[in-house]
C-alpha cells in the first residue's frame, strides 16, 4: 500500500508525534507545522489546500529552477533506470557530461569533485588544503581563515570554520586549525568612516594572517555574498584585494558558492561580479534546484595536480571518498537544471527581476523609516529593519518575526535571518526561483 494514501489528518497526526523538525521547537512543531504538498513554478500548496508564493526557494535559497519541473524528473527516471549506481572511482556518464556543461560556465576552474550537501563539499575543501599542507610544507600550512558572519555548515568541521555564534552555541570544543578574521559590512562598520571599506576589511583579514603566521595558513574561505550571516554583498574592491593577499602569501582562496552559485546573484557564480579566480569553488543548493542531493567541490588544475602522484609519494590521489557522490541520478538532474537555466536565460532573469526588486525595496525604505538598509544582488535580496536610522538599533526579534508571519498569512513565503551581526534576527530575506516574473515580483513588493 502507498502510506500516502492515507487520509492527510493522520499523515500530519504522523508528523507530528515522529518527525524531529529542523531549526523547530517541540512546541511549535507539537502545534503543527505546514505540509507542503505541491509545487509549480513559485507557487507552492499546503495540506489545506492554500496557496503561496515561494519568495524564499525552498526556504534556503535551493529551488532555483522552480517546483514541477517535469525535464527533471524525467531525466532523474531515466537514468534511474539505466543505472541508479556505481561508485564515484568509475566512469559514468551523467558526471562527465554535468562536469563539462558546468565548467564551461567557470572559465579557470578545471575539476569538479562530487559529494551530496554543501558542508560536505566544503569539507572536501578543507581535506585538500590539509593534505596540500602534508604534502608540501610538513602538516605546517594547515589553517584555515573565515570569516566572521559567514556559515560554511552543520558538520563539526564546517561549524568550526563558520563565524556566525548562535548557530555554534552549545556545540564547542571546535576543531583546532580555524581562524576567523572581521566580516566586510558597511552598514555595521567595524572600522569607523574610511575611504575604501573594502580595502580596510580585506587588510583586517591580512592583520590576521601575520598575526597567526603565513607560514602556518593554508586557505581562506569566504561566502561572495554572506547568505544567513546577514545578506553582505561585499564592497567592490574587497574580493579582488583578499585575492591579491592570498597571492601574496600562497594562500588558496576558497569559494563557498552553496547559495549564490547557479545564478542566484544574477551571474552564474557570486564571484564573477568582482572579476576574481578562486582556487576552490564549493556549491549545492541550485546545483539540482532540490530535485536531488547534490553538491560540487571544483578546482583549478593547478589544486587537482598538487593532489597527484609526485616521486616518491606513495598516496598520490586525494584519499576522500562520498558514497552517495557517486549518485547518478543527482548528476542526471544537475544536467537537466543547469540546460533549463541556460535555455531559459535565467542567470539575466534573475539580474533583471533582481533589479526589479530591489528598485521597489528602495522606493519601501523611503517610506518605512523601519527600513534602514536594503541590500544584496540579482535574486538575493535582504531588508534590514531598525528601530532607528541614526543608532541604527535593531528591531526586536518579534517585530521581523511578525511581518514573516504576516506575509505567510497572505500567502508570501519570505525568509528571516541575521542574528549574529546585530543579535537579533532583523533581516527579512528574498530569494524567489530565479524565474519570478514582473508581476510576481511586484506581488512580493
Ligand atoms: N555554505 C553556505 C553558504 C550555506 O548557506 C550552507 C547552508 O545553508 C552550507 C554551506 C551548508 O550546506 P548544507 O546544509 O547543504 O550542508
Amino acid at each position: 500500500m502507498n502510506t500516502f494514501e492515507q487520509d492527510i489528518d493522520t499523515l500530519r497526526t504522523w508528523d507530528r508525534t515522529h518527525v524531529w523538525h529542523h531549526l523547530t521547537t517541540g512546541q511549535a512543531a507539537s502545534a503543527g507545522v505546514p505540509m507542503f504538498v505541491r509545487g509549480e513554478g513559485l507557487t507552492l500548496w499546503d495540506s489545506d489546500g492554500k496557496e503561496y508564493l515561494d519568495a524564499s526557494a525552498g526556504g534556503v535559497w535551493v529551488t532555483n529552477v522552480g517546483y514541477g519541473r517535469k525535464e527533471i524528473a524525467d531525466a532523474v527516471y531515466q537514468q534511474l533506470m539505466d543505472l541508479n549506481y556505481f561508485a564515484g572511482s568509475m566512469a559514468s556518464k551523467p558526471a562527465a557530461a554535468f562536469a563539462e556543461k558546468l565548467l564551461g560556465k567557470m572559465p579557470g576552474m578545471s575539476r569538479v569533485y562530487y559529494s551530496s550537501s554543501g558542508s560536505e563539499a566544503n569539507e572536501k575543501a578543507f581535506k585538500m588544503v590539509r593534505q596540500i599542507a602534508h604534502k608540501f610544507h610538513d602538516g605546517k600550512k594547515h589553517k584555515i581563515l573565515y570569516r566572521d558572519r559567514d556559515y560554511h555548515g552543520t558538520t563539526l568541521a564546517t561549524l568550526s570554520a563558520s563565524g556566525q555564534a548562535e548557530r555554534r552555541e552549545q556545540f564547542g570544543p571546535f576543531m583546532p586549525g580555524f581562524v576567523e578574521f572581521p566580516h566586510c559590512c558597511e552598514y555595521r562598520s567595524q572600522f569607523g568612516d574610511v575611504e575604501d571599506y573594502g580595502l580596510r576589511a580585506a587588510a583586517a583579514m591580512e592583520e590576521v594572517i601575520l598575526q597567526e603566521g603565513p607560514d602556518t595558513v593554508g586557505a581562506v574561505i569566504i561566502e561572495p555574498i554572506t547568505a544567513g550571516g546577514g545578506i553582505i554583498p561585499p564592497p567592490s574592491s574587497y574580493l579582488r584585494q583578499v585575492r591579491e593577499i592570498c597571492d601574496r602569501y600562497d594562500l588558496l582562496l576558497i569559494m563557498d558558492e552553496v547559495v549564490c552559485g547557479l545564478g542566484r546573484t544574477g551571474a552564474w557564480f557570486g564571484y564573477q561580479h568582482y572579476d576574481v579566480v578562486p582556487d576552490i569553488v564549493t556549491m549545492a543548493k541550485g546545483v539540482a534546484s532540490g530535485y536531488a542531493a547534490i553538491s560540487c567541490t571544483v578546482t583549478t588544475e593547478r589544486v587537482y595536480e598538487m593532489l597527484q602522484e609526485a616521486e616518491g609519494d606513495t598516496l598520490g590521489y586525494f584519499r576522500d571518498i562520498s558514497t552517495f557522490g557517486g549518485c547518478l541520478a543527482s548528476q542526471a538532474a544537475a544536467l537537466a537544471n543547469l540546460n533549463i537555466i541556460e535555455r531559459e536565460g535565467l542567470v539575466k532573469n534573475s539580474a533583471r527581476q533582481g533589479e526589479r526588486l530591489l528598485a521597489g525595496f528602495r522606493e519601501l525604505a523611503d517610506r518605512y523609516a523601519l527600513i534602514g538598509d536594503v541590500r544584496g544582488k540579482g535574486l538575493f535580496l535582504g531588508i534590514e529593519l531598525v528601530t532607528d536610522r541614526q543608532s541604527k538599533q535593531p528591531v526586536d526579534e518579534r517585530i521581523s518575526m511578525a511581518i514573516a508571519a504576516k506575509c505567510k498569512e497572505h500567502g508570501l513565503l519570505i525568509g528571516r535571518t541575521n542574528r549574529s551581526l546585530t543579535g537579533f534576527n532583523n533581516i527579512l530575506n528574498f530569494s524567489p526561483a530565479l524565474t519570478i516574473t514582473e508581476q510576481q515580483v511586484d506581488i512580493v513588493i
